[in-house]
């Protein structure tokens, strides 16, 4: 495991930190994303969609949980988990075969919804708010 700890101080600084990463993703990494409300996990996803070439405004999926974007490499799919009780919720979306989809880089918020079918090989992406426009933002790489 390698892990970088990062403080941004606005969303651009988040949202660059975002295309550095996106530069060094490969079709099959699944970046799981821990952290409070506002903490800003979908700020650095819209970074890292745009970084990716996807063209559309990514929206925060509150009410639709799993929003699909064509990339160059494939699929990109940005999952928010925020609003799902129980495993059940998670097969009824797809997301055991999300995960298995190796052409695809998938982003998923509240990922500790996922218990134990989150994937081993994983990226995890730790939000904390530490004022109000400050964020540390901790990398963790499992291979
Ligand atoms: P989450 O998806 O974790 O709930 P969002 O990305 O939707 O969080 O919201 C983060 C909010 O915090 C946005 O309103 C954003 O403008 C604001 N913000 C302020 N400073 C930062 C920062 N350094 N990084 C990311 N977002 C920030
Ligand atoms: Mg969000």
């Amino acid at each position: 495991m390698s892990e970088e700890i990062f403080i941004t101080t606005n969303t651009e600084q988040t949202q660059e930190l975002a295309l550095d990463l996106a530069k060094k993703l490969k079709s099959g990494d699944f970046l799981a994303f821990f952290g409070d409300l506002g903490s800003g996990k979908t700020t650095f996803i819209q970074g890292l969609a745009k970084s990716l070439g996807v063209k559309r405004r990514i929206i925060s999926p509150t009410f639709i949980i799993v929003r699909t974007y064509l990339i160059n490499s494939g699929t990109f799919y940005h999952i928010d988990l925020y609003r799902t009780q129980s495993k059940d919720d998670l097969f009824g979306l797809g997301i055991d075969q999300i995960v298995q989809d190796k052409t695809s880089i998938v982003a998923i918020e509240w990922a500790e919804k996922m218990g134990d079918m989150l994937p081993q090989k994983r990226i995890e992406l730790h939000f904390k708010n530490l004022a109000e426009n400050k964020r540390e933002i901790k990398i963790k790489k499992y291979e």
